[in-house]
């Protein structure tokens, strides 16, 4: 019978320093000790990252994305190797595999790569040989043989798509808070770990700015029922897992308050209120491969309305070229970019079960006097715009509002109280 496997993500405030590394290694070695195989995946070291894209960008303000990729793939190579170097220096067995060793293939799509197919036979070979895995995260290779990574936050799709490929028992992402929790920890001091998030809860909260996991992963590891623990490397807290909504799992209302400060709402100005002209902006900006997120028609006067859309802000400056291009000939009378805005939502499974989620939501924002710009709903998520300077004041109003802080699960005594804090983060941004 074939040994169990369990597939470790070890995020980069995890590998941040040697120390760091050492301490990873031993829980790596632990793990193995325990008689099941491991492979591990690995980001580049806190601040890498962003360091790489930095250096090309003082260099150039659009460089080549074929070039970036290998550029960034380079942090997830060295935190590999050292975490390899590590285990051996500790006696256990190792080796690292960056993504065209591991076989990792994907699209030809630079810097956002998805993943097409993982030939996991190399892989395969060294843990039948007890050796634990280290696979460089983010990266993979085009069918033309160059390098390609995943987007940002991309190890944790790796770590995903390698668990269900070589048909792990479970995989783990190590990062540096003791879960998933309401609201982001290092924002909202009263946030509380959740034990249980549902998939579709988690790619909502990812989707709306819970980095602690990449969506893509979460997207993966419901398209194939692979259970997901987000647990922190500093401690021995059982974390957060992530399943398949359950009906006996305990449905709150809201589940997680998060916000995204890193949108831009773009406004079309004075178009003639005929069919087509939607499809025009939506179509030009599809064309160029740029998701927008919010859209907003106002009412028409003497025939002619404003058209807002939001997405991504680092994609707005492209959008804006897009719609200053298309906008004579659609006889629009200009376009307004705005950047001081932010998305705040709630999400929560219970949502499909409750009535007036909404209201209790608006009403929330209005006693603080923050205006909503524009409003958005699913099935289990409600997202307001909101003015930029007001994401972590609704934040915690919101939080407040839906009951979410320790305060309120404590008072309740079917729950179990909260046993430890969110570890100080030492980075700012992404890895
Ligand atoms: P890693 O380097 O381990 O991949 P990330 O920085 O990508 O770590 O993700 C972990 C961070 O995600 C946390 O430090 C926390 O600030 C942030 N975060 C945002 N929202 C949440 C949330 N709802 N629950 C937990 N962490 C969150
Ligand atoms: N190092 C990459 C990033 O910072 C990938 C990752 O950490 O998952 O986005
Ligand atoms: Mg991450």
């Amino acid at each position: 019978m074939s040994r169990r496997l369990i597939v470790q993500k070890y995020g980069g405030t995890s590998v941040g320093t040697i120390e760091r590394i050492r301490k990873v290694a031993e829980r790596i070695a632990r793990t193995k000790r325990e008689g099941v195989d491991v492979m591990v995946v690995v980001s580049a070291m806190a601040g890498e990252t962003d360091k790489l894209l930095n250096m090309a960008r003082q260099i150039s303000e659009s460089p080549n994305r074929r070039e970036i990729d290998l550029l960034l793939s380079s942090g997830e190579r060295i935190s590999s190797a050292l975490v390899t170097i590590a285990l051996n220096a500790i006696g256990c067995p190792a080796v690292s595999l960056t993504g065209r060793q591991m076989g990792l293939l994907t699209d030809n799509t630079h810097t956002r790569a998805r993943i097409k197919q993982i030939d996991g036979a190399r892989a395969r070979k060294f843990l039948q040989e007890n050796h634990v895995v280290v696979v460089a995260g983010f990266q993979g290779i085009n069918e033309r043989g160059d390098v390609t990574t995943l987007g940002r936050g991309g190890s944790d799709t790796s770590a995903v798509a390698l668990a269900v490929a070589l048909n792990a028992d479970s995989c783990e992402i190590y990062t540096d808070v003791d879960g998933v929790y309401t609201s982001d920890p290092n924002v909202v001091p009263d946030a509380r770990k959740l034990d249980v998030v549902s998939y579709e809860e988690m790619m909502e909260m990812a989707s709306l700015g819970a980095k602690v996991l990449q969506i893509r992963s979460v997207e993966f590891a419901k398209n194939f029922n692979m259970p997901l623990v987000v647990r922190s490397s500093y401690n021995d807290e059982p974390g957060t897992l992530i399943c398949k909504e359950d009906s006996k799992m305990e449905q709150p209302v809201v589940s997680g308050v998060m916000y995204d400060k890193k949108q831009t709402k773009i406004t079309v100005s004075g178009v003639p209120d005929q069919p087509g002209v939607a499809a025009r902006i939506f179509g030009a900006l599809a064309a160029a491969e740029l998701s927008v997120d919010m859209i907003i028609q106002n009412v028409s006067a003497e025939n002619h309305t404003d058209i807002s859309f939001t997405l991504a802000a680092a994609d707005a400056g492209e959008a804006a070229e897009i719609m200053r291009k298309v906008a004579p000939d659609l006889r629009a009378t200009g376009v307004s970019c705005n950047s001081e805005i932010a998305k705040i939502s709630i999400v929560g499974a219970g949502m499909r079960s409750h009535s007036g989620v909404a209201a209790r939501m608006f009403n929330g924002l209005s006693r603080e006097n923050i205006n909503i710009m524009m409003i958005s709903t699913s099935e289990i998520r409600i997202s307001c715009v909101i003015e930029k300077k007001y994401a972590e004041l609704a934040t915690r109003v919101l939080h407040e509002e839906f009951g979410l802080s320790r305060e309120a699960v404590r008072s309740d005594a079917k729950s179990r109280p909260v046993k430890s804090k969110p570890q100080p983060r030492r980075k700012a941004a992404g890895s």
